[in-house]
């Protein structure tokens, strides 16, 4: 014969609760952790509010913010207009028009990369995708145009990047290999020359540095 379940009357338990304990103590205790975070508040022990813009909370390096089309010594980008980039987008907001290199080795480069930065979601898969380490994100969040035109990003705007100064790099495959180049404060005659464009140093094995500084070491 089957067994019957035990039936616990929740009810019964808080009617013998004493009434001290429910009507006094309880609200007590939730009035002192109130006045504790209010005299946090006041005297500046936690300050859950910052004064945006002039303040900026720091974004975790691996922030996926607007994108970069990182370079080659030459300047030119890395990309090989692979289309794998591309092909990983789930916003289908990557554009590229393939041109053939003079260099044999590298095949292809892009003679139009664009990116639809109002239809990108910034998932950072096209960053997963890339097999050359040519577009990296960075930690910019602050995306802001007058024209509908001017969200569509193409080369030049994703390798000149002077905001970086400010923002840093953000999601990117290998962050031990381009934070600490990136710490590096470029002398002022090379920070006007770059004007914020990332080259990448060829003599890294694998994945190369990031840095502001043209100059091998
Ligand atoms: S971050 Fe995501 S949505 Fe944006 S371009 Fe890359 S793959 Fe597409
Ligand atoms: S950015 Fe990378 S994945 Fe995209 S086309 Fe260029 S090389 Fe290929």
């Amino acid at each position: 014969m089957k067994k019957a379940s035990k039936v616990i009357n929740v009810s019964d338990r808080a009617g013998r609760e004493s009434s001290f304990t429910k009507e006094v103590l309880g609200p007590l205790v939730g009035m002192k952790l109130t006045i504790s975070r209010m005299a946090q508040n006041l005297t500046g022990q936690i300050s859950p509010t910052i004064s945006y813009p002039e303040e900026r909370r720091r974004y975790s390096d691996r922030y996926r913010g607007a994108h970069i089309l990182t370079a080659r010594q030459d300047g030119t980008p890395r990309c090989v207009a692979c289309y794998m980039c591309a092909t990983a987008c789930p916003a289908d907001c990557i554009y590229i028009e393939p041109g053939q290199h003079p260099d044999p080795l590298i095949e292809k480069f892009p003679t139009r990369f664009e990116i639809d930065m109002l239809r990108c979601v910034f998932c950072g898969y096209c960053v997963e995708a890339c097999p050359e380490e040519a577009i990296i994100m960075s930690r910019q969040s602050e995306i802001c145009a007058l024209a509908r035109d001017e969200t569509v990003w193409g080369i030049e705007r994703l390798m000149r990047r002077p905001e970086l100064k400010e923002f840093g790099l953000g999601f990117r495959p290998n962050d031990k290999l381009v934070d600490s180049a990136l710490a590096v404060t470029p002398k002022v005659k090379q920070a006007e020359k770059m004007a914020g464009r990332i080259t990448l140093k060829e003599n890294v094995e694998m994945i190369p540095h990031v840095t502001f500084d043209p100059s091998p070491d």
